[in-house]
């Protein structure tokens, strides 16, 4: 007899129904898959047998036929164990047929029958819905798949409990999704809890309202990781349509349970993390940091410590928001539209400077520290910034109150709703033709801006950028045209630009 049960496989971040197709035959017991199913499904046949022996059944001594279809896509995983014993036991005839075709099954099997978790389930939910079918999956999964609407969950903890609820012996409970309260900033990572550092704290914003990439540079321990771990909380809050592509990117590297709905990412590798890791890849494709940062942010610390080839992969994400993955078979985009925030110190040493400490670089030693983060990779990061070491009186002084992130949002959106009702997605992202129609220099402006570029040698593209973030700082005044001052601080936000024999502070 013939089964047919439907399942349920991802490539990239998208899933796709897959047909299992079970047939028994007469003749030897022997148990073979088509549908050019890799390593994992062939080894899943040990788990079915002995999951079904398990749950108290006899596995079927014929001849047992897996298909696996469409068959020109690669499947891999674990995930097809519960379909397919399932789809034997319907063979066999010891249960009903007919709810199959209104079912979507997914789950990894242990050998005494309960069910495991599997990645990628948000993207499989959604194939799911899309199919009109029901979704049986690993209980452990549930609260992954619920963000989806509009379709019915039978979360289930074994192969014996599925089994009872196809004969009508079990009744799932309502499956009742999480509260999941709206995303606040976490505690304790508010801009007003940061000493000093009005000037960074200045620019934070400014990044945070045009989407500009940053980078700062300051000396050991003061306070740039912290500036920047407070980034995502002056983001505007994530719409459902960013979440869930967002989640769909987690679900498929297996990081989908704990994330809050909404929570914007924040990501920061170690400078010792490979190409691979970083944009993406492998056999079976799997999104890198950049596409698990993707409408969040991407922090790397001590940026000329990275691998300079690393560094070089990450154009393509900064310049098209995405990332193509080719492999043999096929080739794999997951989305990559991330902020950019980087951090190095000023010198080798740290202490280039520094008001106390004495810096050792030669200044060949520093300039060689500083060229590693030239050329391509720095053209695409709109700011530059110094984090300048706290004095002593910042230290040990009660500092001022400083504004608290609720207030400096409140400005950001009202920059961001400018951009949007300018019918951009953010000042970082203008084009060419974009800039000269919304950042015209009046002529104070002009001035202003020849002088910068005579007396620090500025390149046309830094030119650009300087209009871009002047663009913000204007809409962050609420000014519609871009006056000197608005000019004057976008170039104080490019210290890499200036001559070497300057000191950075
Ligand atoms: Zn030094």
């Amino acid at each position: 007899m013939l089964a047919k049960v439907k399942s349920a496989a991802v490539i990239g971040i998208d899933g796709f129904i897959v047909h299992v197709e079970v047939d028994l035959s007469a003749g030897l017991p022997v148990f073979s898959t088509v549908g050019l199913p890799d390593a994992a499904v062939r080894e899943s046949k040990d788990r079915v047998v002995a999951a079904v022996r398990n749950s108290g059944f006899d596995f079927p001594s014929r001849r047992v036929t897996v298909n696996l279809s469409p068959a020109d896509v690669k499947k891999e995983g674990t995930a097809f164990d519960l379909p397919i014993a399932i789809g034997v036991l319907a063979a066999d005839g010891l249960l009903p047929l007919a709810p199959m075709g209104s079912h979507v099954l997914i789950g990894e099997l242990a050998l005494d029958g309960r069910l495991r978790p599997v990645r990628g389930i948000l993207p499989i939910a959604l194939a799911a819905r899309d199919e009109g079918a029901a979704l049986i999956l690993p209980a452990a999964n549930a609260a992954e798949a619920s963000v989806v609407q509009g379709l019915t969950l039978v979360p289930a903890t074994s192969l014996e409990q599925t089994i009872h609820y196809f004969r009508g012996e079990w009744k799932p409970e309502p499956f009742v999704a999480p509260v999941r309260p709206a995303f606040v900033a976490p505690e304790g990572l508010d801009l007003a809890d940061i000493r000093g550092q009005l000037f960074a704290k200045r620019a934070l914003e400014v990044a945070a309202a045009g989407s500009h990439n940053l980078l700062m540079i300051g000396p050991p321990g003061s306070g740039k990781t912290m500036l920047a771990r407070r980034l995502p909380g002056l983001l505007t809050p994530m719409t459902f349509d960013e979440s869930l592509e967002t989640r769909k990117i987690h679900s498929v590297a297996g990081l989908g349970s704990g994330a809050i709905f909404g929570e914007r990412p924040f990501r920061s590798p170690h400078h010792t993390i490979s190409d691979v890791a970083l944009i993406g890849g492998g056999t079976h494709p799997r999104p890198g940091e950049v596409s698990l940062s993707h409408n969040g942010v991407l922090f790397l610390d001590e940026l000329p410590e990275f691998d300079r080839h690393v560094l070089e992969v990450l154009r393509q994400p900064l310049e098209e928001g995405s990332v193509t993955v080719s492999r043999a078979a096929k080739t794999v985009c997951f989305p990559a539209r991330f902020m950019l925030v980087a951090a190095m110190n000023p010198c080798p040493c740290g202490y280039e400077g520094h008001p106390e400490r004495e810096c050792v670089c030669t200044p060949t030693a520093v300039r060689k520290y500083r060229g590693k983060v030239s050329g391509p990779l720095l053209d695409r990061i709109d700011m530059h910034v110094e984090v300048p070491a706290l004095s002593l009186a910042e230290i040990t002084e009660e500092p001022p109150p400083s504004e608290k992130t609720s207030v400096v949002l409140s400005r950001i959106l009202e920059a961001r709703a400018r951009q949007r009702a300018r019918g951009v997605l953010s000042n970082a992202r203008l084009s060419g033709k974009e800039v000269k129609a919304h950042c015209k220099l009046d002529a104070p402006s002009k001035t202003l801006v020849k002088e910068a570029v005579s007396k620090l040698g500025l390149s046309a593209r830094s030119f650009d950028r300087i209009l871009k973030v002047a663009r913000t700082v204007a809409d962050l005044a609420g000014s519609e045209p871009l006056r000197e001052e608005h000019v004057a601080e976008a170039v104080g936000y490019r210290s890499l630009d200036r001559p070497l024999t300057q000191s950075l502070f």
